[in-house]
């Protein structure tokens, strides 16, 4: 009870904190584009198999009508394995039809996930096999322990990757303050489509409908042609290597 009251008032701290310095500013509203990031070859991060699909599977699609390869890595999954091989053919249904060329799927058990030197060289190879121009990649403030340590993972595993690389982050769990927000209003049947691929998943909560709900919200700061849009934190390697010391 006193651990609960101790953990309740820090969060109101912070929370106030965070409020003090957005009031610094007139207006925090973000750029809104009809076209994802430029780039030939884009790599999305995925904690946990539906992330993917549910945080930025209209924008995906959009990078493959556009003629783009694209690579997914699943983080971790669940430790039953009839539950795991479940999840994994659901994503790999999913990609199919978002139009993503290969996943990888790292298979680490979920809720113990930790930004191990392993963990890190794995994305690491990855990454650098592949050499993505974009990357989307869960945001750092998510209230879920995989998704917060996923970030974490890819952050340090591009650590010293040379190349220019165009980092995204996009909401699942917890909403973010989106300095980007990508029109997905004609690709959201497209999504709707690889989202009911996730049934183990929407037979306890019905992500289709929130998510939706979501990506409708997100239009309130646009004008009316645009129906759905994606929030992100777009940001350099350097900004997101800063949210760290947070
Ligand atoms: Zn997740």
């Amino acid at each position: 009870m006193i651990l609960r009251k101790f953990w309740v008032r820090h969060r109101d701290q912070l929370i106030e904190k965070a409020y003090k310095v957005m009031n610094q500013f007139d207006s925090l509203t973000p750029e809104v584009t009809s076209s994802p990031p430029l780039g030939n070859k884009i790599m999305v991060i995925a904690p946990h198999c539906d992330d993917e699909t549910l945080g930025c599977g209209g924008t995906i699609y959009k990078h493959h009508q556009a003629g783009c390869t694209i690579e997914v890595i699943f983080v971790t999954e669940s430790e039953d394995s009839y539950l795991a091989s479940t999840r994994r053919k659901e994503s790999e249904n999913a990609a199919h039809i978002l139009g993503i060329k290969r996943c990888h799927f790292l298979q680490q058990r979920e809720l113990t996930l930790r930004p191990t030197v392993e963990n890190v060289s794995r994305v690491k190879n990855i990454i650098k096999d592949f050499r993505p121009e974009v990357l989307y990649l869960p945001h750092p403030f998510e209230n879920q322990s995989d998704h917060k340590h996923t970030y974490q993972i890819v952050v340090s595993a591009l650590g010293d990757y040379a190349h220019e690389i165009k980092c995204l982050c996009y909401e699942v769990w917890s909403t973010l303050m989106p300095n980007t927000l990508i029109d997905i209003s004609e690709a959201i049947e497209v999504k709707k489509r690889a989202t009911q691929c996730y049934q183990s998943q929407l037979s306890s909560n019905n992500y289709l409908e929130k998510i939706i709900g979501l990506n409708r919200y997100r239009t309130i700061v646009t004008t009316p042609e645009i129906l759905y849009a994606e929030g992100f934190y777009k940001g350099s390697l350097k900004t997101l290597k800063r949210f760290f010391r947070i």
